[in-house]
């Protein structure tokens, strides 16, 4: 028995919260970027989504999302690759990819270097849980990080990307990320983009300067079984 409310319904829902959100800010709505993030769900969810207007979706698994762009390939999404990337492949994540979320150690910028591709839009992913190894840069690192992309032929530097850590308050996590971003705007002015905010927590985000939301669940409903 499934008594969620359609896809239509809860993306209206998404939106509208978004816009609450924006309003509360004292910002336009219309400078967010609403990323769908379809992980685990079949390309048929892709296609229903765009049929609603939806332009932005988000992956995190290089294969699934690589499958799924060119199912749907007619369809001129942009794709936004979230999750954690490995080096080796980095290069296939170019061929449908309009953004890479996570660029968070040299090797990963360095592998995506291409010369004579069309420039790709890269967000540092900066860890604000403080704890080694749960994905993303080192805040202190953030300013070094963001030459190296700024030195890569063939990526743009957007600016940064956070996921709330677990347990703690998404809000003070957020502004921290503002600061780091505050800091890279000041090295390259163009790279002012904040990737930040979930089905949780969109709204705490765009209180705090978020420009590209990440949601999935809110408006795709619960993920099937990861296969
Ligand atoms: C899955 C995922 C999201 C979306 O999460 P929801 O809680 O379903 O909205 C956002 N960002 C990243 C990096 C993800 O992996």
């Amino acid at each position: 028995m499934d008594s969620e409310p359609p896809l239509a319904e809860r993306l209206a829902a998404v939106d509208a919260g978004i816009a609450d959100a924006a309003r509360a800010a004292g910002r336009d709505p219309g400078e967010l970027t609403r990323i769908v993030v379809t992980k685990f769900h079949p390309a048929s969810l892709v296609r229903e989504l765009a049929a609603l207007g939806v332009r932005d979706v988000g992956e995190n698994r290089h294969q699934e999302a690589q499958a799924k762009a060119a199912e749907t390939s007619e369809l001129g999404l942009r794709w936004h690759f979230v999750g954690q990337l490995q080096s080796n492949k980095a290069r296939a994540v170019r061929g449908y990819a309009a953004a890479v979320h996570s660029l968070d150690r040299d090797s990963l910028v360095d592998a995506l270097a291409a010369p004579d591709a069309p420039p790709l839009d890269g967000f540092l992913e900066i860890d604000l849980s403080g704890e080694p190894g749960r994905g993303g840069a080192d805040p202190a690192d953030a300013e070094r990080l963001a030459e190296r992309v700024l030195a890569t032929p063939g990526l743009r530097l957007a600016g940064v990307m956070a996921v709330a850590p677990l347990g703690q308050e998404a809000r003070p996590a957020f502004a921290r990320l503002r600061e780091v971003s505050e800091r890279i705007r000041a090295l390259s002015p163009g790279a002012d983009r904040i990737s930040a905010g979930m089905s949780g927590d969109y709204a705490e985000a765009i209180l705090e300067g978020a420009t590209h939301l990440r949601i999935g669940t809110a408006i795709t409903g619960k993920r099937p079984i990861p296969g």
